[in-house]
């Protein structure tokens, strides 16, 4: 399922041709989506366990976006209920000194999942292709080197057993625009709202072809990137709910061999 927002080693990636307002065969019928999702999360809740009850594979989740584009919100709604043990989020903001001093993906690697775990990059490496092109934060001759060093890296982790599924969560400008505004007109929302979110709306043509050469230059078999319409935010949970729980179920996981010899004891 799902299988059409996939994203094929070196397909071209257009955005325009993507709709992000699509909600597939639930068109209409957000309830029904709300109470697919609902099932899902369940199933999900109990692959995590047994996730972290064999400890053998470790899943990574990448999460990548325009400013409002449901970064926060898919970590709430997709893992809610899940066990926190087994869980982690990690965040990249504007990177440290520290972090500058070393090559880009030293801040990276040190965060990846280990055995048992499932981690999401709220945001990720693949800022250092995005606003660093962008912003021309390193010349092209550096950023431009980078698409082949991702892949390299990911492909590494994938052959150490690192599960790896790469989400784009797509939006629209109008719909940026109204969920920026109510970051400005909520005030518990305020918090959310950056004068610099402006500058960077500003660059959106921009950032959408830095988004298409991502998409079109590091989707691999060991690390597909999946174009998730995003306007609908049930929907954006519901398909990447599913495409989780496929995943894992794919994983075969089984629960430990219990000790010998439990047969029959009681606890007194
Ligand atoms: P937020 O996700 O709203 O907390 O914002 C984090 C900010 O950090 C965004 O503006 C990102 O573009 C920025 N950021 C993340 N990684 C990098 C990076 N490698 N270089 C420069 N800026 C970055
Ligand atoms: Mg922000």
């Amino acid at each position: 399922m799902y299988e059409r927002y996939r994203v094929k080693p070196e397909q071209e990636i257009d955005l325009n041709e993507w709709d992000p307002a699509d909600a597939g065969a639930f068109e209409g019928d957000k309830k029904a989506g709300k109470e697919a999702t609902k099932k899902l999360n369940k199933r999900l809740e109990a692959l995590q366990e047994l996730l972290y009850a064999e400890g053998k594979h470790k899943v990574l989740i990448v999460l990548q976006a325009m400013d409002s584009g449901g970064k926060d919100g898919t970590i709430r709604h997709v893992f809610d209920g899940v066990n926190p043990q087994g869980v982690k989020v990690a965040s990249f903001k504007r990177p440290t000194p520290e972090e500058l001093a070393h090559d880009y993906l030293w801040r990276v690697h040190k965060v990846t999942p280990g055995s048992g775990e499932i981690v999401i990059f709220n945001r990720s490496h693949y800022e250092d292709v995005l606003v660093v092109r962008v912003h021309n934060l390193v010349p092209e001759k550096v950023w431009s080197r980078r698409y082949e060093q991702i892949n390299a890296f990911e492909k590494q982790l994938a052959e150490e057993g690192t599960t790896i599924l790469k989400f784009y969560l797509h939006i629209d400008k109008d719909e940026q625009k109204e969920r920026l505004q109510a970051r400005l007109d909520e005030p518990d929302k305020n918090w959310k709202f950056a004068k610099g979110d402006l500058a960077e709306r500003a660059l959106w043509p921009e950032y959408q072809n830095a988004y298409e050469a991502v998409l079109s230059r590091t989707s691999t078999d060991h690390a597909p990137w999946y174009i998730i319409p995003a306007n609908r935010k049930w929907y954006r949970n519901l398909v990447i709910s599913q495409i989780l729980v496929e995943t894992l179920e794919g994983l075969k996981m089984e629960y430990p061999q219990a000790e010998e010899g439990l047969e029959g004891i009681v606890i007194d």
